[in-house]
């Protein structure tokens, strides 16, 4: 163990792989199913979707991908990222356990988006494509695209969830400026936004929603393709970076984690941070618990249903094994929009069902708690997302304490929340509430699951 708060790798040890957590599985993961005839898709279904470099990385069995000189060379503006002892959060909570965090919020998007955005930029470019479609949440994730969409003069149509796009107007100019043509999820420019809004004007939407739109829109036009935030199994490739260095800079300190906790949405900045330890467990040289943190309003590892579903709200995407909670259930409009998705990742899905990570869910009151009293320590303001991370960090610090063990815990504090401040103020003005587990609507939910046995 070191003294050092922060701890940087230099540029020339920055990793120049992904690493592919299938190829060290006991089981490989279930195929993604064609949603028309449910065998399994093959490159020619995707290929109207995505090219075709990255959907050989999606299905790929090798256990390292070369990352391309071009996209380290953007990787480097603010890579590799810095990891920190939080120190003065250790003090204020007088906890024996070590607690570090990998800050992700250095990216010129403020979260770790980034990572994948300009991976997928640049394949896209490289095989000629005019345009991406994509969507939006909490706006990171189109921020993210925008930007890295501009690196390679690539144009960006994004539709942002209705909700967010009302409640973050900063967001949104923040794609503008990067070039990117913005719409409201649901919108009038789709057929699949239409058919919601016909239903209910007032849609606040949804992550379902909008991929429905932008996928439409890819779909019909040649020279133009869908990128996906998350979720995919190239998207937590692309993430793994973050565990790759995490994994050096813990080596430097002469750390190993006893326990990794990260918020999951899609699923994707929790395994681009755990996988290279779980690689690392699997070959015996640690004993980490990996455990992800979703939101108690939706909460699709730890109370949906492991079964085929589509990806968007509309059904166009194909069927995936995942847990979910039904592909048309709009969670409660919690503040981390970015947590707001009805499914989760196939792979960490097929991780989870392996038992090779655990997952808990948070109530948002006691996360922003832990939000607060991460920035009045550590000084960095969290995206409400992470805030689910910290909380859990700060639970086991305090079981630490009471046990006076002294455990290495480590997380990922993948974005910023300067874009998020509505909802720090709401959360101050007392106007924020828990949602529990909405039962009824999730039983509704998943009798609309797409009708077959495999
Ligand atoms: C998008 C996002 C998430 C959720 O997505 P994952 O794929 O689960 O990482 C979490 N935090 C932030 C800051 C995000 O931008």
């Amino acid at each position: 163990m070191s003294d050092l708060t922060k701890v940087l790798l230099d540029e020339a040890d920055m990793p120049t792989q992904w690493y592919n957590l299938v190829a060290d599985l006991p089981q490989p993961p279930p195929p993604v199913l064609h949603p028309g005839t449910h065998q399994p898709v093959g490159p020619d279904d995707l290929a109207p979707l995505f090219p075709m470099a990255l959907i050989g990385q999606e299905v790929t069995a090798e256990r390292h991908v070369d990352i391309p000189g071009a996209i380290l060379d953007i990787y480097r503006l603010w890579r590799p990222s810095p990891l920190y002892r939080a120190r003065r959060l250790e003090r204020l909570l007088d906890t024996p356990a070590r607690i570090y965090y990998k800050y992700e919020g250095v990216s010129p998007a403020g979260s770790h988006k980034t990572n994948t955005a300009v991976a997928q930029a640049y394949y896209n470019a490289e095989e000629g494509v005019r345009k991406l479609t994509s969507e939006t949440g909490a706006g990171q994730w189109g921020s993210a695209l925008a930007f890295a969409c501009a690196q390679f003069g690539v144009e960006c149509e994004i539709w942002q969830v209705r909700a967010s796009y009302d409640q973050k107007p900063y967001r949104k100019t923040m794609m503008e400026v990067w070039g990117a043509t913005v719409h409201p999820s649901p919108s009038e420019v789709t057929e699949a936004g239409r058919s919601v809004l016909a239903k209910d004007s007032a849609s606040p939407g949804s992550l379902g929603i909008a991929i429905s739109e932008a996928v439409e829109m890819a779909a019909g036009a040649p020279d133009t393709k869908y990128s996906l935030g998350s979720v995919l199994n190239h998207v937590l490739l692309h993430q793994t970076i973050i565990g790759e260095e995490a994994l050096l800079q813990l080596a430097k300190v002469g750390e190993t984690p006893d326990v990794i906790y990260g918020c999951t949405g899609g699923g994707s900045n929790f395994g681009g941070l755990s996988f290279p330890f779980l690689r690392e467990k699997l070959a015996g040289n640690n004993d980490v618990r990996i455990v992800a943190v979703e939101p108690s309003a939706c909460p699709s590892l730890t109370r949906g249903r492991y079964t085929y579903d589509y990806g968007d709200t509309a059904g166009l995407t194909p069927l995936m094994k995942m847990h979910t909670l039904g592909h048309d259930f709009i969670p409660d409009p919690i503040h981390a929009g970015g947590l707001r998705y009805h499914g989760m990742s196939p792979l960490m899905s097929h991780v989870y069902e392996l038992g090779l990570i655990e997952a808990v869910a948070k109530n948002q009151m006691e996360c922003f708690d832990a939000g607060v009293r991460f920035a009045r320590t550590e000084g960095i303001v969290p995206a409400p997302e992470p805030t689910h991370a910290v909380a859990a960090c700060i639970e086991e610090a305090l079981r630490c304490r009471e046990a006076g063990e002294e455990k290495v815990i480590l997380t990922a504090l993948c974005g910023h929340g300067h874009f998020d401040m509505g909802a720090y103020d709401r959360y101050f003005a007392g106007d924020l509430t828990d949602y529990d587990y909405p039962e009824e609507k999730v039983d509704q939910a998943l009798t609309r699951l797409p009708d077959f046995e495999v």
